[in-house]
């Protein structure tokens, strides 16, 4: 909560009822400061207070939805200038364009790689998110029709995008059903387009030629009841598109200035002709602080370092990532395939998988919670450790999948091996290669 002890204290009834679980009600606000306690435990807290709690708890940036379902993309609600402050909470989208004045096979070939580009990554399906549909021939039928055809193949959040009001109201009641974002919404077109997004419940692009005029934009929008607002500081070269990125996370983080408490939408696909230049500049997006990022152009080459440049900033730097414990089966092992164990440092497990999968030999791949930690680490915490190993390789049910008992256990865990034989008497200890890259060597010799 954004309130001190203090300044929910004076909001409090202050009759110590002890209702709430607590004797005092100066008490049961410093709890509520520090996130201990719940308003909903005192039950004599007027409605407007609620209010205003909710409003001060409420992140700095809004949180703002497009799409739904599963493939909902949710962009905002950070709190944070910098990731090792404490995290950041949303990716940003990454958003192909397509519009209707392209070539059908066009907008098939970018339809087509929106779908198949996809990586699995550390045990996450990184993909594109988005599609903006742009109405550049000023046809309302045609911009209606894509949306359709975009609509029956792909089940992804779309933004739609047109200079005319009543072209977009046309384009977003063909999809409201899919929560679109509308672009844009501007000092001119303001007033009717915040009846469109109230009407439709649908998300709204507000924009403005320089950071005041944008101010002017939100205040109006906020002021006809719009909430769910996205930020476009316009188009400009890198180095200005970065400065007014900064000062709106600035403005809304630490000057608490609500107008710019919003996530953003930028275009580098509008900025750029160099397809490389465009994605460096969505790569600063990423890192300064776009919220949805439209690219001209889905790329493999362009496309995989953004997502993984994303995912890294946009994990929880106080949490390891790991895989989850469990038997993993590599090229369709056998009752004679080997068993190797190792820890679930998603790392340690996509090298080892991917040198087991390139001996093609079929392997158990045994994945012991430790924590997120290496094997090395995890062994010098306690964490991979004969008497945690033992007891996951026994109920893990490993042993009625294979017919033998040999268990391949990390050269760097060799420590352990005497008594992890004590731990698993009908097991024999293998003592597997110190280094990933030798694994496939290894396997080669295997016999059951
Ligand atoms: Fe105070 Fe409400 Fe707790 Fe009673 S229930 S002590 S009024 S905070």
């Amino acid at each position: 909560m954004g309130l001190t002890g203090i300044e929910i204290y004076k909001k409090l009834p202050k009759t110590n009822c002890g209702e709430c679980g607590v004797p005092t009600c100066l008490a049961f606000a410093m709890k509520l400061a520090t996130g201990q306690a719940e308003l909903a435990s005192c039950p004599y807290v007027s409605e407007e207070v609620k209010a205003e709690f909710e409003e001060a708890a409420a992140p700095p940036i809004r949180t703002i939805t497009t799409g739904t379902g599963d493939h909902a993309l949710k962009i905002g609600g950070e709190t944070v200038m910098f990731r090792h402050e404490k995290r950041f909470e949303n990716p940003p989208g990454i958003a192909v364009l397509i519009s209707d004045s392209m070539s059908e096979e066009e907008i098939e070939s970018r339809l087509k790689r929106f779908t198949e580009l996809q990586y699995d990554r550390v045990g996450l399906i990184l993909k594109a998110h988005a599609i903006a549909i742009k109405n550049v021939s000023n046809d309302a039928t045609g911009f209606v029709s894509l949306i359709n055809k975009v609509k029956e193949r792909i089940d992804a959040p779309l933004i739609l995008i047109s200079p005319n009001s009543e072209t977009l109201a046309s384009g977003a009641k063909a999809c409201a059903e899919r929560k679109p974002l509308l672009y844009v919404a501007t000092k001119d077109t303001v007033d009717e387009l915040a009846n469109l997004a109230k009407e439709l419940s649908c998300p709204l692009v507000a924009k403005g030629d320089s950071l005041d005029e944008l101010v002017e934009v939100t205040t109006r929008l906020t002021d006809a009841g719009v909430k769910d607002i996205v930020l476009d500081p316009g188009c400009k070269d890198s180095a200005s598109a970065l400065h007014d990125q900064v000062v709106i996370r600035r403005s809304a983080l630490l000057q608490k200035f609500r107008p710019l408490g919003f996530p953003t939408i930028t275009f580098p696909c509008e900025m750029t002709d160099d397809p490389m230049k465009e994605v460096v500049t969505a790569s600063m997006f990423i890192a300064k602080y776009g919220g949805i990022i439209v690219l001209s152009n889905l790329e493999g080459h362009g496309l995989f370092p953004l997502l993984v440049e994303s995912m890294n900033i946009y994990t929880d730097p106080q949490r390891p990532m790991a895989v989850e414990e469990k038997i993993y089966e590599i090229g369709g092992p056998n009752e004679d395939s080997p068993v190797l164990i190792t820890s679930n440092f998603s790392l340690t497990y996509f090298i080892v998988s991917g040198e087991v999968e390139s001996s093609r030999v079929p392997s158990w791949l045994l994945i012991k919670d430790t924590e997120g930690l290496s094997v090395m680490t995890a062994w010098a915490a306690g964490k991979f450790a004969a008497d945690t190993i033992g007891p996951f390789v026994k109920k893990c049910g490993i042993a009625d999948r294979v017919k033998h008992k040999k268990l391949v256990i990390p050269g760097y865990a060799a420590a352990i091996s005497g008594e992890l034989e004590e731990e698993l008497p009908d097991w024999q200890i293998l003592i597997g290669p110190r280094e990933a890259s030798h694994i496939p060597a290894y396997l080669k010799m295997w016999e059951p």
